[in-house]
This record gives C-alpha cells, sequence and structure tokens, in this order.
C-alpha cells in the first residue's frame, strides 16, 4: 500500500481516521497520480481559503466547487517562488507548477507500505540539494509567533542577511524584550502540528522524514540538505507594474520580494526523532483497521478550513442545534473545552446544568432554549436606535482577497473592493429598496476600479452633514473605508470623506442592537447588563450572521438568487475574463441583485428591531 505525505497526515490525527478511510478507498496497492494531485489540491484549496478569512476572522468561503478556480493564483505563486530561487540560489532547480508527473519524488517502503512525497523546488547543487515547500500563505504566521510586547509582536524569527527567515537563536539574536520562558513557549508552536505556523513544518518535516529514508535506502548521504518553506511576503506592497497586461512583482520600494523563505532545516532536524514514533504509530493505525469511535479532540479541527474530512461519521451524535457548541464565547467548562465535554457525552446545551455557567449571556441562551422564548433587551436595543443620526448609510462591500495583489498599493490576500451597495434610509423606516438604492460594480477583474468606486461613495454619502454609516460588522466596512481613502493622496477632499466614513464616530454596526457593544452601551448611560447580549432567539444557533438574524425579522430569502453567498460573489468576479458576454451579463446582473439584497437585509432588520421595542 502507498501512503502520501498528505496522507500520513491525516492518519496521524487519530486511531480512528486509517480505518474510515480504508472503507473509503478500498486503499490502492499504490496512489494513483490522479488521487494524489486531489488531495494536494484540496491542501492549497485550505491554505488560499483560510488566507482569505476577513479581519473579523469570519470564514469567507466554504466547500464550493466553483473556489477552483482560485488553483490558478497557487501555480503563479509556485512559479514566483521557483524564479526566487533561481535568482538567490546557486544550482538546478526542479519544479513544474501544473504537472506532479514533472516533480521530484522521493519514497521509501517499510513493512509494506510504500511512504512517498512530491518535492515542489527541487535545488541541486555541488551533489547535496535544497527543498522547498511552497505555501500559498504569508509570512504573517512567522512574524506573529512570538509574545506581544507593549501590544507589538516580537517574533522568535528574524531574517539573516540573504533575507531568509530563522529563528533567532539560529542567529544569535537575543531580544532583551522577551524572555527565556515566553521565547520557550512560543518555540513549541512549532512542534504543535495543529498550530498555524506549525501545521506548515510537520508538513515539511514529514516530507523530510520520507526524503531521509529514500537517501538511506539508496546508501546516500542525508548530510547538507536544506529545507525551506516558500510564503508570501505580508510586507510586500505591489507597485502596480504591468507588462503585456501581466503583474510583474519586482521587489518593492523597500526592497521587499514577494516570496520570502522560512530556513527550517534545524527545526525540520529536531523533529525526525518525534516523527520516527509518528511513523510507528500510523502503522500501527493501519494495522488495527479500528473502526470503532475514538474520543474527539483538536485533530479533528473542527470548525477550520482543515477540518477531518470524517467531522459528519464523528460528530453525528452531535445535534444540529442548540448543542454545546452555540454557547457564545465558552472556552472551557469546570476545566473542559468544548470537545471535552461532548467525550464525556455532554452534547446539548440543556445538558450544562444553569447553575454551572458563569456569564449571564450564557445563561440567557440556555433559558430561550429550555422554555423557547426569545429574549430582548428593549431599552438597550432602543437607546441604540435612537443613537443613530440620520441619513442611515446602509453599506456593504463585496471584496476579492486575491492572494497576489493585482493593483497599486495592494497587498498579498488585500481584501479588494470590487462592489458595493448601499441604501440610504433618510428618516426612520423610510426607505425604498430600488428607489434609495445606489451601488457600484467594478467592468472587470483586470482594471483598477477603486478610485471610482472611492469617488462613488463620496457622491452617494454626504458624511460631512451628519449620518451613520452601517454595516453589519463594521470593522471590515471600516478597513476597506480606510483603504480606499489611502488611494487619495492627491484628492484629500476624497480622502477625508472617505476616512470620515470609516471613523467610529460615523459608522455603527447592527450587531451592537443585537449583541452588543459595551463602549457604546456605557456612551449611553446604560448602567444594566452593558456585558451581556440583546437578543437571542434559540434559532441563532450561536450565531449573529447575517443569514442567521435575517429570517427572524423578514421573509427576505437568498434561496432565490442567482449569486447566494459571498464565495459565489467573489469567485463570480474572479472569472469575468473567462466568461462570453451573455454569461458575463447574466453574471453581472447577478452580482448587482446579491448586493443589493444585502444592505435591503439590512434595513429589514432594522425595522424589525424598530418593531421589536416599540
Ligand atoms: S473526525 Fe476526529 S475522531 Fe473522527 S476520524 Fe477525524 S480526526 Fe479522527
Amino acid at each position: 500500500m502507498a501512503i502520501t505525505k498528505t496522507r500520513f497526515i491525516n492518519y496521524i490525527r487519530c486511531p480512528r481516521y486509517a480505518a474510515l478511510d480504508d472503507i473509503r478507498n478500498k486503499l490502492l496497492d499504490d496512489v494513483s497520480l490522479e488521487e494524489y494531485k486531489e488531495e494536494e489540491k484540496r491542501e492549497i484549496l485550505n491554505d488560499i481559503i483560510s488566507s482569505m478569512e476577513d479581519d473579523s476572522n469570519n470564514i469567507l468561503v466554504d466547500d464550493n466547487p466553483k473556489l477552483e478556480a482560485l488553483l490558478p493564483y497557487y501555480n503563479e505563486v509556485e512559479h514566483l517562488a521557483a524564479l526566487y530561487v533561481q535568482k538567490h540560489f546557486e544550482g538546478k532547480l526542479t519544479y513544474c507548477s501544473t504537472k506532479t508527473y514533472y516533480q521530484k519524488k522521493f519514497n521509501f517502503i517499510k513493512n509494506d507500505i510504500n511512504y512517498l512525497c512530491y518535492v515542489d523546488l527541487f535545488n541541486e547543487h555541488d551533489d547535496t540539494f535544497d527543498i522547498i515547500e511552497v505555501k500559498a500563505t504569508t509570512t504573517k504566521k512567522v512574524q506573529d509567533l512570538g509574545p506581544a510586547v507593549r501590544g507589538e509582536k516580537h517574533s522568535i524569527f528574524s531574517k539573516d542577511e540573504r533575507g531568509i527567515y530563522r529563528l533567532n537563536e539560529e542567529l544569535g539574536i537575543v531580544d532583551p524584550d522577551i524572555t527565556e520562558e515566553k521565547y520557550m513557549k512560543n518555540r513549541e508552536h512549532l512542534f504543535d502540528r495543529y498550530h498555524s505556523l506549525g501545521h506548515y513544518i510537520y508538513d515539511l518535516s514529514v516530507q523530510r522524514y520520507i526524503i531521509e529514508h529514500d537517501l538511506q535506502s539508496k546508501g546516500l548521504s542525508t548530510e547538507n540538505k536544506r529545507y525551506y518553506l516558500a510564503f508570501l511576503n505580508c510586507d510586500y506592497v505591489y507597485d502596480g507594474k504591468r507588462v503585456d497586461g501581466k503583474c510583474v512583482y519586482d521587489p518593492d520600494e523597500n526592497g521587499n520580494e514577494i516570496i520570502n523563505l522560512i530556513d527550517l532545516t534545524d527545526v525540520t532536524k529536531e523533529y525526525m526523532t518525534k516523527l520516527e514514533l509518528d511513523f510507528k504509530r500510523v502503522e500501527e493505525y493501519i494495522k488495527n483497521n479500528d473502526i470503532s469511535p475514538c474520543p474527539l479532540g483538536s485533530y479533528c479541527e473542527y470548525k477550520k478550513q482543515t477540518m477531518c474530512r470524517f467531522q459528519p461519521i464523528c460528530f453525528d451524535k452531535i445535534p444540529h442545534d442548540n448543542s454545546i457548541f452555540a454557547y457564545i464565547g465558552l472556552n472551557k467548562l469546570n476545566g473542559l473545552t468544548k470537545l471535552e465535554l461532548v467525550n464525556e457525552g455532554i452534547l446539548n446545551m440543556l445538558d450544562v446544568k444553569e447553575e454551572e455557567l458563569k456569564s449571564t449571556t450564557n445563561i440567557i441562551q440556555r433559558n430561550c432554549v429550555e422554555n423557547n422564548t426569545i429574549y430582548i433587551d428593549k431599552e438597550k436595543i432602543r437607546a441604540g436606535i435612537e443613537s443613530l443620526e440620520y441619513p442611515i448609510y446602509h453599506l456593504d462591500f463585496e471584496t476579492f482577497p486575491c492572494p497576489l495583489p493585482r493593483f497599486r498599493n495592494e497587498k498579498c490576500y488585500i481584501q479588494s473592493v470590487f462592489q458595493f451597495s448601499l441604501h440610504i434610509e433618510k428618516i426612520p423606516g423610510v426607505c425604498d429598496k430600488e428607489k434609495d438604492h445606489f451601488g457600484y460594480l467594478a467592468k472587470d477583474n483586470i482594471n483598477d476600479y477603486r478610485r471610482e468606486i472611492g469617488k462613488a461613495l463620496c457622491e452617494y454619502i454626504d458624511i460631512k452633514n451628519g449620518g451613520t454609516v452601517l454595516a453589519h460588522n463594521v470593522t471590515f466596512e471600516r478597513g476597506r473605508l480606510k483603504e480606499l481613502s489611502e488611494l487619495f493622496d492627491d484628492d484629500l477632499e476624497t480622502k477625508n470623506k472617505l476616512k470620515m466614513m470609516a471613523s467610529k464616530e460615523h459608522s455603527f454596526d447592527t450587531l451592537y442592537l443585537v449583541k452588543n457593544n459595551r463602549e457604546l452601551y456605557d456612551s449611553l448611560g446604560i448602567t444594566e447588563n452593558v456585558d451581556v447580549i440583546n437578543y437571542y432567539n434559540p434559532k441563532l444557533n450561536g450565531s449573529y450572521s447575517i443569514k442567521k438574524i435575517l429570517p427572524l425579522f423578514s421573509d427576505l430569502s437568498y434561496a432565490n438568487l442567482d449569486v447566494k453567498n459571498g464565495n459565489e460573489a467573489l469567485v463570480t468576479y474572479s472569472m469575468f475574463d473567462k466568461m462570453t458576454p451573455e454569461e458575463y451579463e447574466f453574471n453581472y446582473n447577478a452580482l448587482i441583485k446579491y448586493c443589493q439584497q444585502d444592505t435591503w437585509a439590512m434595513v429589514e432588520i432594522l425595522n424589525g428591531l424598530r418593531n421589536l421595542v416599540k
């Protein structure tokens, strides 16, 4: 039987995975290239999708087959990484981003299992080689690994004289602001395969283990090989240069290259002894072929992009609605995590006794579920609504967080605005779905329309004369408005208007009304329940997403729309250049309808709340 690196990383999750996978695949004698590519594709998409999450940590994209439209961006990232290596390293580079067949392959056989891996970039020189695994994520994960000192992250990594990240200890750097204890605590994450950076290091280490065993089986030396990850540089700012319409990523004005390497030769070496145990464990799991349920744990990666594919089977006892996972902000109960509670048989919200709950919000949730009632704090909601200044500008942006920047001043995965929808409510409750609707949608996905979007916003939103920009998850809209304002250094009037729209003073969140916002209610002189949710209905199931809230206040539905959610919106936009004129026209109008629905939903929710507290 054959096990690829990707499959190994799944098999090590728990004793049950291999047995479930056995049933699923009727494991083949050898892993076919197609199957391998399918697994790799899933991995790559997971990287891209996780990196696309927005500022407010909302997962923007789900399991949608259309997302494969994003794969070419990964191929381009791999190509850029290859160019980087060719520029900075001596040697002969082997790589091919589109045909695994041409990638360098390593394998070794132990106890009838053929372990194999393909290398993204293989650089041969002076009788040795470098291994470079390319990931469509950013170096923010490297910069963020370290303690925060006075609000600033102090990474345990620094760049060497070649601009390659290495651990501070390897470079002889001692950060006076980090104690050894803190350094070591953060260092431990390198060896946590479910940590955001540790995940990639484990991947590279498994790669190294297979490569070294391949070399040893042939009597070749494992010495002097170097192991790197290649990430997109989160500091890189694109200057907008294009040649023949294609983006060219020269070093930016601060000398940043779009690709950065992380040298993990020493770290992966340290991993080799730990991996001995993991390989033995996987062998046992395969031999035991034990299908019986095992405890759930962090290895299930529940609700993460990398969630185990067998989650629907192993989590089948957990109710879809009002399970223990619906408790808001509850990290631990009686010292147990939610997954540990599930392992103890505590599955439903009502399996927890009221007296065990510490937070008033959780007690409210429990009472609502137990009595099938709705909780409403009329005083807070009313005060929140009364604090709104008119006109209310119901605003929503659609963005494309492209792995590679496309326009001037953009960074990798920036939430690049391509559309907005706006409903203007001049006086309370008076807003027409069509007449009071304004919007802008980029004509294509090639040219930069951000300045036109900024200008159009200023045309419709007269914020200088007062009013409120209202959004659901307003932090996201504020961030985009601020970014748009930065494009207008030559037009201070527009710049300042956009900055004003983004200010806390002029913007507001529907979540402040339904969920809470302590700062707001403090400022409004509310003294009771300032840390408690304002509204709860068991149908929310612990979530205040607009799709959950809307049906409680309106019969408006997304089901009959051709573009139904943000994921479809960004993929539709990203495909504009590949559509026939007829497809383009149809999808362009579908996008307008979808975005219009989002802001109209906000109008309906606000009206619903008004009626609720009358
Ligand atoms: S869902 Fe969790 S317990 Fe089930 S196979 Fe996956 S990792 Fe194992």
